[in-house]
């Protein structure tokens, strides 16, 4: 199959095409469970397999993409001439970023193939975890496994040819419990990389699970006792489980570039981000240090190679609170820089992904992280902390169209009084301005503090393309944020 597609490709660049590439999935295998309140609502399995080609001709971008691969030279064609077609519709021709061809293979690293775990096994794990959740307070439960894993041939007209083997393991407890009003309160856990160097089915740690159930209950338990958030300003402490979401929200999208360009404004909203902005906009305070890192050990946000073929790179976004760079594609970087009638960016940042072989690749988060700072340890930050809240866990989330202010419920907070922890509070949320928010960074927390979350769904693009990626988070502190409203 490799050499029929290098065929093709060698065909439609003889007819003047400025470049191909092809990425062809062998397979893309999905195994989702999810048991709730002790019943299996679904032990699923999804497989498909195909072929998507992107055709550059005159500064115009063809796609098709086909599963029935009887018929490679009719795919090449269509591409063609829906490049052809979109050519003679030009707006701003499309020039790519430099790069040299790429001969690779890239493995996530993966001990035990979660695909050949027999179904009992998961299942198993699954009611185990029902039990430990099944407890007073808890109304409703449920655990939940999902697993996917795929291979990835891409191949150019520049010669490139990589391989991807790709396995990915999610997974979460949630429980929910009604309080005396009759409001839902929620607490959950989700997987992470904890420190661990792969994610097969061994990162499926019965222990770990184990002791984050018992954990989530009894918190559950005291949101369900507790009084409501008090509503005003003070310092907000967020610990990975919320930092992530205001990371995702607040930095993650608001600097896609393709965003900035306003390619995105339909769907999600836009970026308050402009060309102007880079190398001057003061986007945090100096504790703030943000970075598209893809070179972290395993995470859904290190793939080896984007779907550019652009090897993954570690991007500094925000350098001591300055903003200096984007989540680029080899695309969106040639044209920033026309725009901007200065060069802003030096190469693709090795982040175009698509979601599947059949749809066009955008700029995606790969790990947006952020560099731990000298805070010290959560008690450190605490003890330095006259009025505070430490909240954690996402409830839901509300963004300004451009991501310019942005409010956020979260599952669980935790007064501090003259430096000390006092007494959890119940539907504890925190609003802001973007801007003002990261200027306010007052401390951020060591290595120590840090981890690497996971997130499984984030959508972007009509049609959406739901993608899998990573965020390197420690705790942060915040001063004179408004909660409770
Ligand atoms: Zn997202």
């Amino acid at each position: 199959m490799i050499d029929k597609i290098k065929q093709q490709i060698d065909r439609i660049k003889a007819r003047s095409a400025a470049y191909l590439d092809a990425r062809y999935y062998p397979f893309e295998e999905s195994n989702e469970l999810l048991m709730m309140n002790g019943n299996l609502k679904n032990a699923s399995v999804s497989r498909e397999s195909g072929v998507g080609v992107r055709v550059l001709y005159k500064g115009a971008w063809g796609f098709s993409a086909a599963s029935d691969l009887s018929d490679l030279p009719g795919l090449f064609d269509k591409a063609f001439d829906n490049a052809r077609a979109a050519a003679a519709r030009v707006t701003f021709p499309i020039k790519l970023a430099a790069r040299e061809p790429v001969h690779a293979q890239f493995d996530s690293p993966c001990m035990m193939d979660p695909f050949q775990v027999p179904l009992a096994d998961k299942v198993s794990f699954l009611e185990t975890m029902d039990k430990k959740l099944n407890q007073p307070g808890v109304f409703l439960r449920d655990a939940s496994l999902t697993f996917i894993r795929k291979q990835i041939i891409f191949i150019d007209s520049a010669g490139s040819e990589i391989e991807k083997n790709i396995t990915e393991v999610f997974a979460g407890l949630d429980v929910n419990g009604t309080d005396p009003q009759g409001v839902m309160q929620e607490r959950k856990f989700r997987l992470g990389q904890m420190g661990k160097p792969t994610r097969g089915w061994e990162s499926i740690d019965t222990e770990l699970f184990a002791a984050n159930a018992e954990r989530i209950v009894r918190e559950l338990n005291e949101v369900l006792a507790a009084q409501d958030c008090p509503k005003d300003d003070r310092s907000v402490i967020l610990l990975p489980g919320i930092m992530y979401l205001q990371t995702h929200e607040t930095i993650g999208h608001a600097l896609e570039l393709d965003r900035i360009l306003g390619y995105e404004l339909a769907y999600a909203g836009g970026s308050f981000v402009t060309l102007d902005d880079f190398g001057k906009l003061r986007y945090g305070s100096d504790r703030l240090t943000v970075r598209a890192n893809a070179l972290v050990p395993n995470s859904p946000g290190s793939f080896g190679y984007d779907d550019d073929g652009t090897p993954c790179r570690d991007v500094v976004l925000i350098d001591k609170g300055t903003l200096v760079g984007a989540i680029t594609g080899r695309q969106m970087v040639e044209e920033a820089n026309a725009r901007a009638q200065r060069q802003i960016f030096n190469g693709s940042g090795g982040a175009n992904r698509a979601t599947a072989f059949y749809r066009v690749p955008i700029e995606r988060m790969t790990n947006i992280n952020i560099d731990p700072g000298s805070g010290g340890t959560l008690d450190d930050i605490i003890a330095k902390t006259e009025k505070g809240i430490i909240l954690d866990g996402d409830r839901s989330w509300s963004i300004g169209s451009n991501r310019e202010q942005f409010h956020f419920a979260t599952e669980i907070g935790w007064l501090v009084e003259d430096g000390r922890k006092t007494k959890v509070v119940k539907n504890a949320t925190y609003r802001g301005d973007t801007l003002k928010f990261w200027n306010s960074l007052s401390s951020v927390g060591s290595a120590a503090t840090w981890e690497l979350k996971y997130v499984d769904n984030c959508g972007k693009g009509q049609p959406n393309q739901v993608m899998q990626l990573g965020h390197g988070i420690p705790v942060c502190r915040f001063d004179n944020v408004r909660i409770g409203e």
